[in-house]
């Protein structure tokens, strides 16, 4: 099915009962419709269809269907890997479903498939309630939820698949179906962190919490000190209270000087927030400060920037159980051999809510590893593709040894099958089981898939 153009005929017929709009190669917008935020995929779909509503949907899936396409799903199209675009075939495209509908009375949140963080936490804002996501705003919430979810509520209040009530989906076969601990709880289980391989989420209905100010921002240091930081960091995080969720970061100031910055979000009471994050700001001293009260969604905005639209981009992660001295080392190591100012390496700590979710609770098993680092190669000339490639394959290499063998599946631009299987540990045959059932012949293959004829 790879490749193949898709006949005038075909489109045609299916024109008629589309709401949307069907993108194709010899329109003018199509090299925009089949652009994704990672400038370092190129690829060439026979069709972009962008879906109005989940009907739309339907009628894109029982077609592909019919003609036996190759279909991907885009919904934020931040999937590092590409996975929301593929070369011919059709991409049933989200980004026109947006839609956010907050109940302030139960605080349950109704997300259509395609919107971003951002257009979530614009709504429930409103209400002074926010989901827990992740931290770039322009990330789609679909494939973020579908493959766990993790950001600046993440200690406190989990991976934002555990706070989904439910989900509406529009199975292989063209159903629309609903799944939560009531109807269809194996899909249920398996949406919350299985990723795309079981259908498209066309509504989330997650469970918000009562969040609207946060103390929030970046503490930086230089990066001669890195080694200490994240000494400090560690120890102070291994005590620290749920409300604080906090990252550091070896990356590069906009003046060209390598640093390491923690970043933070304390989301409890003020005048606590204050007082606990006093050691973390007097600690060095930083070069800047510039933790201060901010409204949720400039939070979740605080690192856009650093993700510019277009840029090309090559990620690995690794989890890690605990962040040893040894495990520091190799990390400011490797840090210091980055060779593009856009690059960066982030260790994220997540002890807290996520780890009182049994690994078997959901499809998301990696509950106990308390660290992910993030390998983050990025820049702008595709001439330097290749170097700054190796430099995150080097690094992932040699991090292996210490890491807990599984991996965060959100954050790799490439994973070998024995990689994705081994990251779902003892919920992989289930969640083959729950394939077979949802998705025999392997229509949603564009994710990390999970095959429907393994055992
Ligand atoms: P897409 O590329 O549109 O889709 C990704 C995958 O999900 C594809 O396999 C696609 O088929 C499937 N999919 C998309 N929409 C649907 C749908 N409606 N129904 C079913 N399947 C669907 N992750 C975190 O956990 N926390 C973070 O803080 C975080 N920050 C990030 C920052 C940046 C700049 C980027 C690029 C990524 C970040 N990620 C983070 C990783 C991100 O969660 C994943 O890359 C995720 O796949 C992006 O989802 P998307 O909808 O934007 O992607």
């Amino acid at each position: 099915r790879d490749g193949e153009p898709i006949e005038v005929e075909t489109i045609n017929e299916f024109l008629g009962d589309l709401a949307g709009r069907a993108i194709q190669p010899r329109d003018a917008d199509y090299d925009t419709a089949r652009r994704i935020w990672n400038g370092a995929i190129d690829r060439y779909p026979g069709l972009v269809v962008r879906c109005l509503g989940t009907a739309d949907v339907i009628h894109a899936v029982r077609f592909a269907r019919a003609k036996d396409l190759q279909v991907s799903v885009r919904g934020g199209g931040h999937n590092v890997a590409g996975r929301a675009l593929c070369d011919g075939g059709m991409v049933i495209d989200l980004s026109w479903m947006r839609a956010v509908m907050v109940d302030p009375q139960t605080r349950v949140i109704e997300v259509q498939g395609g919107a971003t963080l951002g257009d979530l936490d614009r709504e429930t804002h409103l209400y002074g309630l926010a989901v827990p996501t992740g931290v770039v705003s322009k990330t789609g919430v679909a494939g973020l939820t579908l493959g766990g979810g993790v950001g600046w509520l993440v200690r406190k209040y989990g991976l934002s698949c555990d706070n989904v009530v439910s989900f509406e989906v529009v199975t292989a076969e063209g159903q629309l179906l609903t799944a939560s601990r009531e109807e269809n709880p194996d899909l249920f289980w398996a949406l919350r962190g299985g990723g795309g391989n079981f259908g498209i989420v066309t509504r989330f209905r997650f469970r918000a919490q009562p969040i609207a100010t946060v103390l929030g921002g970046m503490i930086v240091h230089p990066r001669e000190r890195a080694g200490e930081v994240l000494r400090f960091y560690r120890d102070f995080m291994a005590q620290a209270p749920e409300d604080l969720t906090a990252y550091a970061g070896m990356v590069t100031s906009p003046d060209g000087v390598p640093v390491i910055a923690i970043i933070c979000c304390w989301s409890g009471p003020m005048s606590e927030g204050e007082r606990v994050l006093e050691p973390l700001r007097a600690f060095g001293p930083p070069l800047a400060d510039v933790v201060q009260p901010m409204p949720f969604p400039a939070m979740q905005q605080l690192l856009d920037p650093a993700f510019p639209d277009g840029s090309y981009n090559y990620w690995k992660a690794s989890f890690v159980p605990r962040l040893t001295d040894e495990v520091a080392d190799l990390l400011v190591e490797h840090g210091n051999r980055i060779r593009s100012p856009m690059s960066a390496v982030v260790i994220e700590f997540y002890g807290g809510a996520p780890g009182r979710v049994g690994p078997s609770e959901s499809a998301f098993a990696q509950r106990r590893a308390e660290y992910n680092i993030g390998i983050i190669a990025q820049w702008l000339d595709p001439a330097e593709s290749a170097e700054h490639i190796q430099w995150a394959r080097t690094f992932y290499d040699a991090l292996e040894p210490h890491s807990s063998g599984d991996h965060f599946l959100n954050f790799q631009s490439e994973m070998a099958d024995e990689v994705v299987r081994r990251s779902f540990g003892e919920n992989y045959s289930r969640l083959v089981e729950v394939k077979r059932k949802y998705d025999p012949t392997n229509f949603f293959s564009l994710n990390q898939n999970i095959r429907p004829a393994e055992a």
